[in-house]
């Protein structure tokens, strides 16, 4: 039960990619505030320099779901307890764990503990820092975790994700008994995009053995990757440049970037000529069935028959 006369406190705070200036504020403020501090030994590592007459609870890496009961439990007895992870605690983190956990043992905002989650730096745009600027365009997070989600979910995603030309970010690419599960991503990858797709491995980032390499799609199966690496796949638009990758943000195909003169046909602070009602107006004007539409534009038949009724 909760003590209502010592009201406790769940700080579940996301601590960037490693070192401290990359924490914010509030993580800061947050940590100063708890009484208490649980995380993986790595993670109360990373903050130990925060750590002043807090009781330190150490775990390890595979204990989330005691973490969480014992974050909660502490809390629950009326401490401040702040739940340490590494980057953003709701992304591939111990947020969502931990409140299924508390509707679960039927915890709800008004009644309960407070709950605040405390946003960081995830390793996704941290690592995409490191290499240049490839998030500049769509791109998503996949995890190549199977601890908990079925392969052919992975993979369908995975193929999802090449298919639709996202750029990815890979999360848990390897591990000591978790090899082969980028080998297939490689695979799926190389389904739809070329071989010299630009790809970075950002291992440790921002921490004392951090590493960055830059490789191909082709070369990824023998990059030296683990479960400290990010691995950031470009889209089919993705170059590297003196050792920068970059993905266009799509000026290029509105403006002439040298002198920024609008290309002939666009309009500045207008959609693309192919944008949705110019790309409908030659839908119209073409006299292509919806199925030929359909296999062109890889787009569901029912949605061009709607789009086009
Ligand atoms: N909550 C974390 C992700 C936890 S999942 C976040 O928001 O960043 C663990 C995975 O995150 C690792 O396998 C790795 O792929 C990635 N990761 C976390 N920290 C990293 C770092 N400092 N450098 C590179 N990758 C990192």
């Amino acid at each position: 039960m909760t003590d209502r006369t010592h009201p406790g406190k769940l700080f579940l705070v996301g601590i960037g990619p490693g070192g401290l200036e990359h924490m914010t504020g509030r993580a800061r403020a947050a940590i100063a505030e708890a009484d208490t501090l649980i995380g993986h030994a790595t993670y109360l590592r990373l903050v130990a320099e925060l750590v002043t007459d807090h009781t330190v609870v150490r775990s390890a890496m595979t204990e989330e779901l005691d973490r969480a009961t014992q974050a909660v439990e502490l809390a629950r007895s009326g401490r401040i307890v702040a739940l340490v992870s590494s980057g953003d605690s709701g992304v591939y983190g111990m947020a969502g764990l931990t409140y299924e956990m508390l509707f679960q043992t039927g915890w709800t905002p008004e009644t309960g503990i407070a709950v605040e989650i405390v946003p960081g730096a995830t390793a996704l745009t941290t690592c995409a820092a490191l290499v240049g600027a490839p998030l500049s365009h769509d791109f998503c997070a996949i995890s190549l975790s199977d601890l908990l989600t079925p392969w052919p979910v992975i993979a369908r995603r995975l193929n999802a994700a090449a298919m639709a030309d996202f750029v990815v970010a890979l999360y848990n690419p390897r591990s000591g008994r978790r090899s082969r599960q980028i080998l297939e991503a490689q695979r799926l990858f190389l389904c739809h995009r070329r071989p010299d797709t630009p790809v970075a491995l950002v291992r440790s980032a921002y921490r004392p053995r951090q590493t960055v390499e830059l490789i191909t799609l082709a070369e990824l199966g023998e990059g030296e990757i683990s479960m400290l690496t990010t691995v950031l796949i470009g889209n089919s638009q993705t170059q590297v440049h003196h050792g920068l990758m970059i993905t266009p943000r799509g000026y290029a195909s509105k403006y002439d970037l040298r002198d920024g003169a609008t290309l002939e046909g666009e309009r500045v602070g207008q959609p693309l000529s192919t944008g949705l009602d110019g790309w409908i107006a030659e839908l119209r004007d073409s006299r292509a069935s919806v199925a030929e539409l359909a296999r062109r534009f890889q787009l569901p038949e029912a949605y061009l028959a709607d789009l086009l009724r």
